[in-house]
């Protein structure tokens, strides 16, 4: 008996023994359940369960919405808002009958058009327009709360009425000028001078610049508010700024006027020391029995003595020579700036293409402007 109550005693700890290990086998096994179950949803859905998926989605969401959506949304409004109006004064818009009477009547006074990118003012193209872009360089604004007109330094800015200056300074908009304008306040910036005080309309107010660190070349900023409120500038707040009159038709008249203003003061007795070139309209002598080939009323053997001699002669090579020119333009380009710059660039190298080339040019060892630079300059005072 005695022996007998120690190995009852010792069964019911090896019974409780293997309750505890079996319970711990369980417990075991419903770990190694779930892990397997969550390596078979990992399998099966990507990372995890579903509705975990969800949850974290959801957080991300509410996340992304309280730090990141929330800050900019008037502008995106704002944006959301010029998108539109893109959208409802597209040639498409017009063909389905979408336009609405406010766009209608913006068409028949385009000063009304607000300023997008690409636009043209003048000679000038729009290269920003207000809203979310992405930041220029690292440098400029991401939000952007005007338009950006591409200015060379010094392009001058007249006062659109009769306005009070208010020249400003900050470090990232460098020199601006703050002033009443056609419609609202305006505010430039990047300006290389500016000039405090009461202005009369047309008078000259700013130089356009490359001033401030928000800014990644030569460029005028032009801010309009309303109320406070940024509003998208319009054609007829930036055209008074820049006295912009509308651009004619190019036509090869103007373009001799200019070039015998330009080259010899009208002079048909003008002869170039350096160069050799001759007359009103300067041809250089290698050049003009060449021209004189295929020009009616003119000998194909003139000598540069009887050329020097003869205005008839001289207005008749000219108006051949440039005549050549223009037909190997036709077809190539209808924006009578383009027109202008590819007869410029006929008349300075020979060819109506390369208006675009940038390469220094050299004659006889003295540098000259590269070909863009030269027709550029040229159109910029033939067609205002
Ligand atoms: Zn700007």
């Amino acid at each position: 008996m005695t022996a007998a109550t120690p190995k009852k005693q010792s069964n019911k700890q090896s019974n409780k023994q293997s309750n505890k290990q079996s319970k711990r086998l369980k417990k075991l096994t419903k770990q190694t359940r779930r892990i397997a179950r969550k390596r078979a949803e990992k399998v099966l859905y990507g990372r995890g369960h579903p509705l975990e998926e969800l949850l974290e989605l959801g957080l991300t969401w509410i996340a992304y919405v309280v730090v990141i959506a929330i800050p900019p949304v008037t502008s995106l409004y704002r944006n959301l808002a010029f998108s539109w109006n893109s959208v409802v004064t597209s040639p498409a818009a017009k063909w389905i009958g979408l336009a609405s009477e406010r766009q209608q009547s913006a068409e028949q006074s385009p000063d009304k058009t607000e300023l997008k990118p690409g636009n043209k003012v003048g000679r000038f193209t729009v290269t920003s327009g207000v809203g979310l872009r992405k930041s220029p360089g690292g440098k400029g604004s991401a939000d952007h709360q005007g338009v950006d007109l591409d200015t060379p330094i010094g392009t001058r800015v007249y006062a659109p009425r009769n306005t009070t200056v208010k020249c400003l300074q900050s470090t990232r908009g460098g020199k601006g000028a703050s002033f009443k304008g056609v419609r609202g306040q305006v505010t430039l910036w990047h300006l290389s001078r500016c000039s405090n005080g009461n202005k009369k309309a047309g008078e000259l107010i700013a130089l356009t610049g490359n001033s401030g660190t928000a800014t990644t070349g030569p460029h005028l900023h032009v801010e309009i508010r309303l109320g406070g409120d940024i509003v998208n500038p319009q054609m007829r707040d930036v055209v008074p700024l820049l006295k912009i009159k509308p651009r004619g038709e190019f036509s090869l008249e103007l373009y001799k006027n200019w070039v015998s203003a330009q080259e010899s003061a009208h002079n048909y007795s003008a002869v170039n020391p350096h160069s050799g070139a001759l007359g009103k309209y300067q041809f250089m002598p290698g050049t003009l029995r060449s021209t004189a080939q295929n020009c009616p009323g003119v000998s194909p053997t003139i000598s540069s003595s009887v050329f020097l001699a003869s205005p008839q002669a001289q207005e008749k090579i000219m108006d051949c020579y440039l005549a050549q020119g223009w037909k190997l333009l036709q077809g190539k380009a209808d924006d009578p700036d383009i027109q202008c710059r590819m007869l410029a660039s006929y008349h300075y190298s020979g060819d109506p293409t390369k208006f675009r080339d940038t390469t220094p040019q050299t004659y006889k060892g003295k540098p000259y402007p590269s070909i863009a630079q030269y027709s550029k300059s040229v159109c910029r005072e033939i067609l205002p």
